[in-house]
């Protein structure tokens, strides 16, 4: 008998917001292990905002996918079967791509090894994995925050944002961070270290940048793009630095490739602007994953998740995701 992989494919391109629907769950047949595989059972799945830019037919880092074509994504999973010495049945792996999906067949190379004693398999698609790693490499490498210094999160109560603003308060910055809901404001107050937020459904970004950081802001940590990076740009001191991450605001638009409209300041301020992604920092990995687990195994850095039950919810999560729907890490349980 064959065996079967559930696997979502994409049934149409989103116009706007993604909806359940654009997503079609398949059954797929499995292909036979060949010597140094493994057959791994997924246990988490990660849904991240990057994910819909391949959903459009801009060409980019994220190449478009075609319609009927298999999603992939993060996921941390059980070895089942193997014919590869090293990650014998029982193990548990990361795979970058084999994401949306039940089981999966790949090659042992094409997968790491994750340690459940060390954290929570789920924290390696979050704080341990490509949120905690991009978090940490923006503000420690690019940013190289001081003590003292202002620092604008947006999307802060988000995978990576929670992390940015969690380790910007231990430099001894001033975070101040945005989201559109109060209950995440109240978090990034509570439990992130935010001392100010901003909800941009309701306030004027400019007017609040102004209210919180009447001198400027050091540096700005930008997930969102669009109106916030323009309204960031404006209330920069001379010889501000930014970290350009993603511009989720953006990813919905039609063209998520468009820069702000009042790029001159950068000139005029003579800002650092500073555009990265995790892949760059690759050679970095092992430093990131050090200090982020012993960070989280001491207490001093929360890694909430926002958890989904069931493969079939996988589309849905994605959805939500993108409408604001989490908190810290979105991921979907099996
Ligand atoms: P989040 O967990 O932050 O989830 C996305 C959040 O974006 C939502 O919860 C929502 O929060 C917010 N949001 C959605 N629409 C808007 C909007 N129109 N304006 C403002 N906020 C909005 O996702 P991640 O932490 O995984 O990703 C954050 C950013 O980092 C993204 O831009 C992503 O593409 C980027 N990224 C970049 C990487 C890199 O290598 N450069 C790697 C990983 C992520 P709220 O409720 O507050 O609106």
């Amino acid at each position: 008998m064959t065996d079967t992989s559930r696997v979502f494919q994409l049934a149409s391109r989103p116009d706007g917001a993604p909806k359940p629907d654009d997503f079609k769950l398949a059954e797929v047949p499995l292909p036979a292990l060949q010597p140094g595989q493994v057959k791994v059972r997924n246990t988490f799945l990660s849904v991240d905002p990057y994910m819909r830019l391949p959903m459009t037919t801009l060409e980019g880092v994220h190449a478009p996918t075609d319609i009927g074509g298999e999603m992939d994504g993060g996921a941390v999973g059980e070895v089942i079967e193997s014919t590869a010495d090293a990650l014998p049945a029982g193990s548990f792996v990361f795979s970058p791509l084999m994401g949306w999906r039940d089981l999966y067949v790949a090659d042992a190379r094409a997968v790491a090894p994750v340690d459940p004693k060390l954290a929570p398999l789920s924290a390696y698609l979050g704080v341990l994995g490509l949120s905690g790693m991009t978090a940490y490499a923006g503000l420690e490498y690019v940013l190289k925050p001081k003590d003292g210094e202002t620092i604008f999160v947006s999307a802060a109560a988000g995978a990576v944002g929670m992390v940015v603003c969690q380790l910007a308060k231990r430099h001894g910055c001033r975070v101040i961070g945005s989201t559109g809901d109060p209950r995440k404001a109240a978090l990034l107050k509570d439990r992130f270290g935010a001392e100010a937020t901003i909800n941009y459904r309701s306030d004027d970004l400019r007017a609040a940048l102004k209210q919180f950081a009447p001198d400027g802001l050091d540096m700005y940590f930008d997930n969102v793009g669009g109106s916030h990076l323009e309204a960031a740009l404006d209330s920069m001191k001379v010889h501000g630095r930014m970290a350009l991450c993603g511009a989720v605001e953006l990813y919905n638009s039609g063209n998520y490739r468009q820069g702000p409209g009042n790029f001159f300041a950068a000139i005029e301020k003579g800002l650092t602007l500073t555009g990265f992604n995790i892949g760059l920092f690759a050679g970095k990995r092992p430093e990131m994953m050090r200090e982020l687990a012993a960070l989280l195994a001491s207490g001093g850095l929360h890694g909430d998740e926002t958890i989904v039950d069931g493969l079939e919810n996988t589309g849905k999560a994605f959805v939500d995701l993108l409408a604001g729907a989490n908190v810290g890490k979105m991921v979907v349980r099996l």
